[in-house]
């Protein structure tokens, strides 16, 4: 029915919505609205991520493999531009559209703005991201090409979970989602989120659902002085983590953090091939220097051997994740890490 929609049939479901989410390992995910809950998304995500201005006057961009009844009800103020035209085609459409307000997951974006035929003539007000962390080197290229501040949102077919503020911290929105963590052994100032949604009224409830996600934990309130709890950020999913021999956790953020220097912000992807065994997998451009200097930083953060594969050109409709895991051992040691949860509610330490 969700295909069926997406072809502009009729589901014969008065007022429900079958919608297409970009599923994390290339499966979609199929979400089930009312028309309560999209008026809801849509009032929530507007409150919590447009400043005043932009609310009133702006046009929205939404870049996203599928379409969906949630995006168009802002009386065709919001254009869908699927991914799958690609990056030169995305470009294009972009600037055809000249939306004020762009969205879509951070490395499309970057791959976007990095494409040939990518001219900015429109002055853009924000630049939202959903679907993947935002790495604060991506971020930074997305503020420079655009000219305009960025936001990143978490959320899934599933619902909205979270806004970033303009200090950059991830704010739950506790007042309309119930989150629990779910704390991971190894990694004390990681959980993963444990979401029931309150207020959803349609077919599709969402109660105690654990997340695949990892949420980096924040140090002290945040400046912006929001009442709803706030995190630094979403690292990834945690079955993409890499696991040393020693099956210690290898930290996405910290693979970043010494990465994403040594290689001048190039584009890498960190794969665990094999038990003890780490691919990093880079394009061709990358001078052969440069790359033997990664490789042996990586080798001594992570311990283990570090092979170079060349980066496979993926399609731009692909989450594109800087760690991957392909090698046993499967999800069941890493599930066996997480914790019983616990609540992180509005009056937890971080409120205001
Ligand atoms: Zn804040």
């Amino acid at each position: 029915m969700a295909q069926l929609e997406a072809e502009g049939g009729d589901t014969g479901h008065r007022g429900l919505s079958f919608g297409l989410s970009t599923g994390t390992t290339g499966e979609p995910g199929v979400f089930i609205t009312s028309e309560r809950d999209r008026a809801r998304w849509l009032g929530s995500f507007l409150a919590r991520v447009l400043p005043p201005a932009l609310l009133l006057r702006g046009r929205a961009a939404i870049l996203l493999c599928h379409d969906s009844q949630l995006y168009h009800q802002t009386g065709g103020r919001t254009t869908h531009i699927s991914l799958s035209l690609g990056a030169e085609g995305c470009a294009r459409a972009l600037e055809e559209a000249r939306p004020g307000i762009v969205v879509g997951p951070p490395s499309a974006l970057r791959r976007i703005v990095e494409a040939g035929g990518f001219r900015r003539r429109f002055p853009v007000g924000l630049v939202v991201t959903g679907g993947e962390p935002l790495w604060p080197d991506d971020a930074a290229l997305l503020a420079d090409a655009f000219a305009a501040p960025v936001r990143q949102v978490y959320q899934a077919a599933e619902g909205f979970f979270a806004a970033a503020c303009s200090y950059g911290r991830l704010h739950f929105n506790t007042d309309l989602v119930r989150v629990e963590r779910s704390p991971i052994e190894g990694a004390p100032d990681r959980f993963v989120p444990i979401i029931t949604d309150l207020v959803r009224d349609g077919p599709q409830r969402m109660v105690r659902y654990r997340t695949d996600d990892v949420a980096m934990e924040a140090s002290g309130p945040c400046p912006c002085g929001s009442a709803l709890p706030s995190v630094a950020g979403i690292e990834g999913r945690l079955a993409d983590y890499p696991i040393d021999p020693q099956d210690r956790l290898l930290l996405p953020q910290d693979i970043n953090a010494v990465l994403s220097p040594a290689l001048a912000g190039s584009w890498f992807r960190v794969t665990q091939t094999d038990r003890g065994i780490l691919a990093l997998e880079l394009p061709h451009a990358v001078p052969g220097p440069q790359a033997a200097r990664a490789m042996r930083l990586l080798y001594e953060l992570s311990g283990m051997a570090v092979t170079r594969r060349t980066l496979p050109s993926l399609p731009l409709t692909a989450k594109f994740r800087r760690t991957l895991r392909l090698s046993p051992p499967g999800t069941a040691p890493l599930l066996s890490r997480l914790q019983p949860p616990v609540m992180l509610s509005t009056t937890s330490r971080n409120a205001a």
